[in-house]
């Protein structure tokens, strides 16, 4: 459904994404795993049209996007959740979601909003407090629903497990499984190995702006010393 090719982007002189290949699948997770600076978020933020890539393709059902502007890229159906959620801490769990959900007619939004609560209760028991006051896995939730607004059909996931205590982690990641199950594409960047692994259809490895080894989830489950060398971890 998506496939991103021979991508690569620079800041200036640095050269920081080389020609990285993703493909991502309705219901499928693609796991992108990497040391800090290899590569992982600006190619996510190239994907969805926030950083301009210096080459390669993004093609969405064979449709180029890169080129595009970031809200044409959110309505053809690729939204991102950023790293670090950046939810409206003042503003109500109700407001930021409505906020998700430009893309939508007046009327389609409070169904939409309804939607993702029946996906995440516990979202519309919090849905007039000050978004600032949730905890962190009730933050990424709000970031999930508020990118589930935009009706996606691929969604980049930046380190959804990043500062969260450790019990939320699985929690956070299993919500991003039943994401994909319900038919949407996940390209997900994690820091969290082993958690990342376990929810995982497929797995690429990236160093260096490069992907260094690219997989199935269940094959690099059994060989997780070759994930931990590649990572520069062993
Ligand atoms: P992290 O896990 O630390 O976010 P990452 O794999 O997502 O790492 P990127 O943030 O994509 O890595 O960074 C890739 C390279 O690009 C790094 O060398 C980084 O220093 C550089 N870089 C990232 N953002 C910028 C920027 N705005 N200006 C200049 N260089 C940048």
């Amino acid at each position: 459904m998506l496939d991103v090719s021979e991508l690569h982007v620079s800041y200036g002189p640095v050269h920081a994404v080389r020609g990285v290949s993703f493909a991502v699948e309705p219901k499928r997770i693609t796991l992108v795993l990497g040391a800090n600076g290899a590569g992982k978020s600006t190619s996510l933020r190239a994907i969805c049209g926030l950083q301009p890539a210096r080459g390669g393709s993004v093609r969405l059902d064979g449709a180029e996007l890169l080129g595009k502007r970031p809200h044409r890229i959110v309505r053809d159906g690729v939204s991102l959740v950023p790293e670090g959620r950046r939810i409206f801490a003042p503003l109500s769990v109700a407001e930021n979601l409505r906020i998700g959900g430009y893309t939508a007619t007046r009327s389609q939004v409070a169904a939409l909003v309804d939607e993702v609560y029946d996906r995440f209760p516990i979202l519309a028991q919090r849905r007039d407090m000050p978004a600032g006051l949730l905890s962190g896995g009730e933050q990424q939730m709000l970031a999930f629903g508020r990118a589930l607004m935009g009706q996606p059909r691929v969604m980049l996931l930046d380190e959804p497990s990043m500062g969260l205590a450790p019990g939320m982690v699985d929690t956070v990641l299993t919500s991003v499984r039943a994401i994909a199950d319900s038919g949407i594409g996940v390209l997900m960047v994690e820091q969290n190995v082993d958690a990342g692994l376990a929810v995982a259809d497929t797995v690429s490895i990236v160093a260096r702006g490069e992907v260094v080894r690219s997989g199935e989830a269940e094959q690099l489950r059994e060989d997780a010393a070759v994930v931990h060398a590649l990572l520069g971890e062993a």
